[in-house]
């Protein structure tokens, strides 16, 4: 390989195609962290003061981002970065990625907080699909109950600690298969609301920010091979025939013929966000009558989800 680009001395180990930049690891790495910050700047994501909790679920993004955040937010005394991670429960995936996610905590001298499934909903997602399963419930799949809990467990465990913000390994690629599967699924309104920050819509609602949200997964895998840092590889037992994997396996071969599709698209519902968030209508948040958390009508969606399960 030719040349790093930027040193003009060391051999390149990467070649930016959608840049034209080929770089060698040194480069490769700082660039990317750069990419980082300068992202976090662009959309107003951290204040030096902020207290940072990383969703870390022990794959090899969330760990990533910890690396980087973690590094970035030495600079900044006032500001603190811990660890959640989120134990749905099912057996011989998630407690692999839980021992990871431990010790890449240890090695970064972070506090991490476990919060799971089983101890706040009662059920873990192993228990769930059983139940899904012998009731033969059609349109019901674990990862729509996987979804919808993890999302409400992070906030309110993240709010629980005190946080500020909670930052998630979203890259590139996660961004830009959610625009297109909203778009795929005729959601309109919940394609405006995939964004690099999402906006604090009630009290009880911790602020979310995506310091990936611009950088491509291969980008994040090669970051860290690169500063060797462990993580979870296996594939989640549930993530099956999601629609998801499809769209990702597309994007990928048109990335490679075309370089910087993945941007386009990012880019372009970045630039017609405006009109979609105008053409929302607002909804106001309410606390939900079981459980208190945060919800559009009277009953959030994790709570029908378990009252669900309960049904005799
Ligand atoms: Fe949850 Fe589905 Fe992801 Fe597995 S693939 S962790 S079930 S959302
Ligand atoms: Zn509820």
């Amino acid at each position: 390989m030719s040349k790093c680009t930027l040193c003009k001395g060391k051999a390149a180990v990467y070649s930016r195609p959608y840049s034209g930049e080929s770089l060698c690891s040194k480069c490769f790495t700082r660039s990317l962290e750069d990419k980082v910050r300068a992202t976090i700047s662009e959309y107003d994501m951290l204040q030096p003061t902020d207290k940072i909790v990383v969703a870390v679920s022990g794959g090899k993004d969330s760990v990533t981002l910890a690396h980087i955040l973690t590094r970035i937010e030495k600079k900044f005394p006032r500001a603190s970065v811990t660890a959640v991670t989120i134990d749905e429960g099912i057996r011989g995936y998630r407690d692999e990625a839980l021992r990871t996610a431990t010790k890449i905590c240890q090695e970064l001298g972070i506090p991490h907080r476990i919060a799971s499934f089983k101890d706040m909903y009662g059920y873990t997602l192993d228990d769930m699909v059983g139940i899904i399963d012998k009731r033969e419930a059609k349109g019901l799949t674990p990862c729509s109950f996987c979804g919808v809990l993890r999302r409400q467990a992070l906030n309110t465990t993240t709010r629980k600690a005190g946080a500020d913000k909670i930052a998630t390994a979203h890259t590139l690629d996660d961004e830009a298969q959610t625009m297109l599967l909203n778009i795929m699924h005729g959601d309109a309104e919940r394609l405006g609301r995939v964004k690099p920050v999402l906006m604090k819509a009630h009290p009880k609602l911790v602020q979310r920010v995506k310091p990936f949200c611009e950088i491509p997964e291969r980008e994040v895998v090669l970051y860290a091979y690169l500063k060797q840092i462990d993580y979870q590889e296996g594939p989640c037992p549930y993530a099956g025939a999601a629609l998801r994997n499809d769209v990702r396996a597309m994007l990928n071969r048109m990335e490679e013929k075309h370089p910087g599709t993945k941007f386009a698209i990012f880019r372009s519902i970045e630039r017609i966000r405006p009109a979609l968030e105008a053409a929302r209508e607002a909804v106001e948040l309410r606390e939900c009558r079981i459980c208190g958390e945060p919800t559009v009508g009277e009953t959030c969606k994790p709570c029908q989800m378990l009252q669900e399960l309960r049904a005799p």
